[in-house]
């Protein structure tokens, strides 16, 4: 069995009560390809009005967790909170979080450990910035970012696990990876799957694909042998999502 083509949409910050109805409206009503399996991040104030508008069919994800299950931690919500409330997924590490909110490895290992733990899938995301790209640091970062996650839980949470490759200087910026850049870096994360998971896991975890994805460069990159899918940025709050989630037809 191949594995099953994954799309995420990160809305980031963006969207108001209408705007997030039109976009999840346009999603659910949309020609959507059976075999990819479409999970939407909005802002955690819109899970539950997504979870109430899209089309079961699909999932939805909050863009971030906190470690622990409940108690005074003003401001953050839980993995079982999201379970409770019918959110089966979680992003976590993502590089706006890294970089801006300075979460380090062992703080996304322990979200993912908590997660995981609660039954909510993780959208685990790594990737280097340009400075570690020209420095030819690539694969030892995001090894070491993978690294943190695999130290804290085991080797089956990887089921529940959907790896983001996103180069940080391709996140919102128009530069997409090329389809050769990023599947070397796809290689790199599957031999690291094989060598410090399992076989089973390497064979079946997603791979996915975010930096600059659009309608334009979508079906190129899905060629790629280890590009099991993207995570969407900008272009998922337009129309041509739905685009991007039938790339592998
Ligand atoms: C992202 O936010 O995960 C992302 C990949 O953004 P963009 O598609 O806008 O580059």
């Amino acid at each position: 069995m191949g594995r099953k083509f994954f799309v995420g949409g990160n809305f980031k910050m963006n969207g108001t009560v209408s705007g997030i109805k039109d976009i999840v409206h346009n999603i659910s009503t949309a020609k959507t390809d059976p075999n990819t399996e479409v999970v939407v991040a909005p802002p955690a104030l819109y899970l539950l009005l997504t979870r109430e508008h899209l089309d079961p069919k699909f999932e939805v994800a909050a863009q971030n967790i906190f470690d622990k299950p409940s108690g005074a931690f003003t401001g953050e919500i839980s993995a079982s909170q999201l379970k409770d409330s019918g959110i089966n997924w979680t992003l976590l590490g993502h590089s706006e979080r890294r970089t801006v909110l300075r979460e380090d490895d062992d703080f996304i290992a322990s979200k993912t450990k908590s997660a995981i733990e609660q039954g909510v899938g993780v959208i685990l995301c790594c990737g280097e910035s340009l400075e570690e790209r020209e420095k030819g640091t690539t694969v030892d970062v995001v090894t070491r970012q993978l690294d943190a996650v695999n130290k804290m839980v085991d080797k089956e949470a990887w089921k529940n696990i959907v790896i983001a490759y996103e180069p940080i200087w391709a996140i919102g910026t128009g530069k997409v990876a090329t389809t050769e850049q990023a599947q070397e870096v796809h290689a790199a994360i599957r031999d690291w799957l094989s060598k410090s998971v399992s076989s089973e896991a390497a064979e079946n975890t997603r791979i996915i694909y975010g930096g600059s994805v659009s309608d334009k460069n979508c079906r190129e990159l899905a060629k790629e042998k280890d590009i099991d899918g993207f995570l969407v940025g900008g272009a998922s709050l337009k129309p041509a999502f739905v685009d991007i989630i039938n790339a592998n037809q």
